[in-house]
């Protein structure tokens, strides 16, 4: 028996994607060339989205996105607690306030009763949201339908994090195609379901919401003459029109990028056959395997497992000592110390609390072997018998 570490989530690269890299590498541009803007396009049609505004990571997309939908001082941006941190900072970056909205105990995505009461509670005292910021967790969209229907009704705009859910269907729809929202947001992290190392994108079906995402992504600079708001001096003239950052991608990555995309579905495929693999492997343990709401067609960036809260420490030590590179996504943002400094409190959202003080992300990533994957079934089932 091999002793090798098995992590919880890797990148999967190809001969292709290093000829595709070291090909920009000897070409003439390593940024602003033509590798990025070919990436979105792709994107673009494999999502249905009109427009996609590539960047250098989901965070800087998030921010661009909060931007471009005016969010600033004395707003509100509603996410979930069980997220990474970069769903709810993107609003602080803005001067604006963040709040959450407790999870869904089954499918551990924003509880669409919770959005609807705080909703209306909030307009009652009039503090409603400018933007919430569902998260598709570990692949599977949320019911975006009935967010929309709920957030649209108070006039509240979505931002979709959709960071681990490229390639994931929703009622048939691919995710990204922002049917149901302004925006949707992807991260291609090494540990997501395609990489460009580091590197994010913003979808969007709206023509002025993707302009602003462009100026701001690259110094809120113009060189269309079309959006100048004074006349060209010159054939020289840039012309700088909002407060923008440098959050561009380089064309190493969309060459990257571009090359990943053809192997999304096999990627996805493959997470697929493996997730179904666990819930089979698993069915007899003493843990609660993922549930899937029946419209929803999960890309399985994560295979989150719950045990029992007082077992969960002992089970996880066990399996990082046998190896397996488990992992816990998320601690709920509310509780770290950053945000209890604003006035948070541990107690205040207890289905995501409760979510963490028994999950566990077991590895899961394309390249994963079955007889790696029997291991790691192996090593649960001996760490779950041993408490
Ligand atoms: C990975 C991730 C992000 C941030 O992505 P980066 O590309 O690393 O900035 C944001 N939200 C969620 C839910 C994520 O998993």
């Amino acid at each position: 028996m091999t002793n090798t570490f098995i992590p919880y989530g890797r990148q999967n690269i190809t001969e292709e994607d290093i000829e595709a890299v070291v090909a920009t590498l000897r070409s003439d541009y390593l940024t602003q060339g033509p590798q990025v803007p070919a990436f979105e396009r792709k994107l673009a049609e494999m999502t249905g989205a009109a427009h996609a505004v590539a960047v250098n990571s989901a965070t800087s997309a998030l921010h661009i996105a909060c931007m471009a939908l005016d969010l600033g001082v004395g707003d509100w941006l509603w996410t979930v607690p069980n997220t990474f941190v970069a769903s709810a900072n993107c609003a602080l970056y803005c001067g604006a306030q963040v709040d959450f909205v407790d999870i869904d105990p089954t499918t551990y995505t924003m509880c669409l009763d919770a959005l609807e009461a705080k909703l209306k509670a909030a307009d009652a005292v009039g503090k409603l949201p400018k933007i919430i910021v569902p998260v598709h967790l570990c692949g599977q969209s949320c019911d975006m339908e009935t967010i929309s229907r709920i957030a649209r009704s108070f006039g509240v705009k979505i931002v979709e994090d959709a960071s681990h859910s490229i390639g994931a269907h929703h009622q048939g729809r691919p995710v990204g195609d922002c049917q149901y929202s302004e925006i949707t947001v992807f991260s291609f992290h090494p540990v997501k379901i395609i990489t460009t190392a580091e590197g994010g994108i913003a979808t969007t079906q709206d023509a002025s919401l993707a302009r602003k995402m462009d100026l701001a992504r690259s110094h809120g600079i113009t060189r269309d003459p079309g959006q100048m708001t004074h006349a060209p001096d010159g054939p020289w003239y840039y012309q700088q029109i909002s407060l923008g950052y440098n959050y561009r991608m380089t064309e190493l990555q969309g060459a990257l990028g571009l090359s990943q995309l053809k192997q999304l579905q096999t990627f996805v495929t493959r997470r697929r056959q493996l997730a179904a693999q666990y819930d089979d492997l698993l069915s007899g343990l003493p843990l609660k395997r993922p549930a899937q709401h029946p419209d929803s067609n999960s890309s399985w960036h994560l295979y989150v497992v719950r045990v029992a809260a007082d077992r969960h420490t002992a089970v996880f030590e066990a399996l990082r000592a046998a190896g397996i590179g488990v992992n816990l996504h998320y601690i709920p943002v509310h509780t770290h110390p950053y945000y209890q400094a604003m006035g948070f409190a541990p107690g205040q959202f207890p289905q995501a609390e409760s979510y963490y003080a028994e999950a566990i992300s077991i590895p899961l990533y394309a390249g994963l072997s079955d007889a790696d994957q029997r291991r790691v079934v192996q090593e649960l089932t001996n760490a779950l018998a041993d408490q």
